[in-house]
């Protein structure tokens, strides 16, 4: 019997939005949805597992995004101690999940071949595609490579019992998403396989993209992974922290329980 998994989303940055910015054809008079930024925590009583670092407050100050907190502070909040994590699952390298890794000393970084291979590689030159990497964090994760501190993974992946990781690119070409056994049954964590829930549900693009049919049938991945549709977590809609519950009082508005029936 696998020991199932608590799993949590922790806000640390927001911004607003117009809608063009969130949907391919997205109306560019309508405003948006805010986006929301977060990490995600999946622990047990054998394991935990940090999905994604964030950015810092440098990184929010240059592109104009609302810093609430240091990933690290929320993760401590929920009694995860940054410098002692020994598993880091980075989604994709993007300047929002890949941010704050120096804060994660011990860590080992989780990361789809594919990914490095996009981050380094030929559509780099091309700015739509560099955009949302920062050159400085692709050069350390590049150290880390060479210091023995990134396991690679090539498609799907078990890290531990209950808890897998699954390529499926279309945002980036190495995007991957994580699988988390919990008392629920399978949840997915979606990252930036579909930012809102109505990229997903209502079949609208994302348009900071690197292929979009691989991003639709990445959509049709995440529903034969999770145990029902309800139980996939968008990476950035602000809807998350509606549809879920603070563990604490202290909590409120900064941390989710996501291993918890959704109100929708
Ligand atoms: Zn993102």
């Amino acid at each position: 019997m696998t020991e199932p998994y608590e799993v949590y989303a922790i806000r640390y940055a927001t911004v607003a939005r117009k809608s063009a910015e969130n949907f391919i054809g997205g109306d560019p008079h309508e405003s948006g949805d805010r986006m929301d930024y977060f990490v995600w925590l999946a622990r047990n009583g054998t394991r935990t597992f940090v999905i994604d670092t964030g950015f810092n407050e440098a990184a929010a100050k240059r592109r104009k995004r609302d810093f609430l907190r240091s990933p690290a502070e929320g993760l401590g909040l929920l009694g995860v101690d940054a410098a002692t994590v020994a598993d880091v699952i980075v989604t994709h390298l993007h300047y929002d999940h890949i941010g704050n890794f120096d804060l994660f000393p011990k860590a080992q970084f989780h990361l789809q071949d594919r990914e490095m291979a996009y981050a380094t590689g030929r559509y780099m030159a091309t700015e739509f595609f560099s955009y949302a990497y920062e050159l400085d964090e692709i050069v350390a994760m590049v150290r880390n490579v060479y210091a023995g501190r990134v396991t690679f993974h090539d498609g799907d992946a078990e890290l531990a019992p209950g808890l897998t990781v699954h390529h499926v690119g279309g945002h980036t070409l190495g995007l991957q998403v994580v699988r988390v056994w919990t008392k629920l049954g399978w949840l997915v964590l979606a990252s930036d396989a579909s930012h809102y829930y109505r990229n997903m549900d209502e079949g609208r693009p994302f348009p900071v993209v690197a292929n979009i049919p691989q991003m639709v049938d990445g959509w049709k991945r995440m529903r034969e992974l999770a145990d029902h549709p309800n139980y996939i977590v968008a990476g950035h809609d602000p809807d998350v922290m509606k549809r879920y519950k603070a563990p604490s009082a202290e909590l409120e508005g900064i941390a989710v329980r996501l291993d918890e029936e959704p109100d929708l």
